[in-house]
């Protein structure tokens, strides 16, 4: 069966709660896509707004990040029953960004994923190189190492619906798109490691985005690529742009 293409915004720190409404009712008649699963990833705070700003359309409105316990004194953080009982279907995790800034680590990643799947989330796991790692030609085998972590006692059944986002460091927000050869030959190598770690049919399965600097320009290439599902976008999804992305196929 095909897999069905996933195309997710990451707000990132933008967007106050009512810029988040009125860029959803720009967005919403933009993104209409039934080929694709389509999710704006917004900061906390504009999760509710958003939930209700995107009722009744195919936006789906998901988190960029959560915390591995379940409550208590942990200033600051949102656990995975906020999420859920806001309305939350899926989480991003590991964004370098957060392992850059807030010390996240392949070890926190896994409890994160691990947490999100406790919750019925999907997590779209991120992971992705340096320049200077990738300029070293170890590129794989570091990917390899931050999958292995993330999915450490994820099971098969969970993993098959998980999103993994490769997203070379890069290439974020620095207009510097992956060359499509460079995106899907690391997009290819995660898939083969998902095999080794569970077996063919997971991999099959499990969808894969490639994100940095994608355009509307970008995608259409990107996307047509076999290992490629799908992306996970930053600057222009605050852009009617996100509109093209999404309708890369029409
Ligand atoms: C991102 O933040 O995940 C991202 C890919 O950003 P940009 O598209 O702006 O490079």
């Amino acid at each position: 069966m095909a897999r069905k293409k996933i195309i997710a915004g990451n707000w990132k720190m933008n967007m106050t709660p009512s810029e988040a409404v009125a860029l959803i009712e720009t967005l919403k008649p933009l993104v209409k896509n039934d080929d694709v699963d389509v999710v704006f990833c917004v900061p906390a705070i504009d999760i509710i707004p958003a939930i209700e700003a995107a009722k009744g359309t195919n936006i789906n409105i998901g988190a960029e990040n959560l915390y591995f316990e379940e409550k208590g004194a942990f200033t600051g953080e949102i656990s995975p029953n906020m999420l859920v009982d806001a309305g939350v279907k899926y989480v991003i995790i590991g964004h370098s960004e957060r392992r850059e800034y807030f010390a996240e680590t392949n070890e926190t990643v896994n409890k994160k994923v691990l947490k999100a799947f406790e919750h019925d989330l999907t997590p779209i796991i991120c992971c992705g190189e340096s320049l200077t790692q990738r300029e070293q030609g170890i590129t794989i085998d570091w990917i390899r190492q931050q999958i292995k972590i993330a999915f450490l006692n994820v099971t098969a059944d969970q993993a098959k619906k998980a999103v993994i986002a490769y997203e070379p460091i890069w290439a974020i927000g620095t207009g510097k798109v992956a060359t499509t050869e460079q995106a899907q030959e690391v997009c290819k190598a995660i898939r083969d490691c998902i095999a080794e770690i569970y077996d063919e049919a997971t991999a099959a399965e499990i969808r894969i985005q490639y994100g940095g600097s994608v355009s509307a320009a970008s995608a259409p290439e990107l996307f047509a690529q076999a290992d490629i599902d799908g992306g996970l976008v930053g600057g222009a999804s605050l852009k009617p742009d996100f509109g093209k992305i999404v309708n890369y196929n029409k």
